[in-house]
């Protein structure tokens, strides 16, 4: 059977990435497996254990990076962030495409374990637009919002190496263009291959 396509998105804090994610989920008839990451941050209002994250200690984390039980990992805000790697591949081998939110760090490391993964970074349309972004939530404080921005430049100089840069400037056309690059991925030879085969092995009979 062929397999999932493993399908990684990254952006840099404000870009609006959680937002695509979701109506991007809901447009598409197949639903992805959502990975659920580890990480040794505080649960915030509203998150739920192994739903959102799986919330465990650092000792724990360091226990599972130990045991190569990650995907990838990395360190992000001074917190560790990893993908559990057995749940993904048993999914992918099943045929289900799986859909990581990861930053830039882990992508890059899923991308070289694992080089058939497709790696989208949601941009903001320029930079100037993510700094307006960033403040206009108006919670956060001065050195947060340049800490974040030193952050997200960063990160852009690593998208570099990502497959597709989607700038988010309007949510339903970014969708749009997200479900296109789905679309085509899913058309690749390597997920078809079954069809040339059929067609090849097709006993053509003579005509009567
Ligand atoms: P937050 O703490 O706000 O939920 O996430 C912070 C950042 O960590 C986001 O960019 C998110 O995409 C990233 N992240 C979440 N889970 C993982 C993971 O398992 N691995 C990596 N490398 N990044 C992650």
């Amino acid at each position: 059977m062929a397999k999932g396509q493993l399908i990684v998105i990254s952006g840099p804090s404000g870009v609006g990435k959680s937002t695509l994610i979701r109506s991007l989920t809901a447009k598409l008839q197949r639903q992805p497996f959502f990975s659920v990451s580890a990480t040794t941050r505080k649960m915030r209002p509203g998150e739920i254990d192994h739903v959102n994250y799986h919330f465990i200690t650092q000792a724990e984390f360091d226990r599972m990076v130990a045991q190569n039980e990650f995907l990838e990992h990395a360190t992000y805000a001074a917190h560790s962030y990893g993908t559990p790697a057995a749940p993904i591949l048993a999914q992918l081998e099943a045929g289900r495409d799986v859909l990581l939110d990861i930053e830039v760090q882990g992508a890059l490391q899923v991308k070289r374990s694992y080089p058939d993964a497709v790696l989208i970074f949601i941009a903001a349309p320029s930079f100037g637009e993510l700094e307006h972004r960033l403040r206009a939530r108006g919670d956060t404080a001065e050195d947060a919002v340049r800490l974040r921005l030193q952050t997200a430049r960063r990160e852009y100089e690593q998208a570099n190496c990502y497959d597709y840069i989607v700038a988010n400037d309007d949510v339903d056309r970014c969708v749009q263009k997200l479900l296109a690059i789905l679309t085509a991925e899913g058309c690749r030879r390597k997920y078809n291959d079954e069809i040339l085969k059929e067609a090849l092995s097709y006993v053509i009979s003579p005509h009567v």
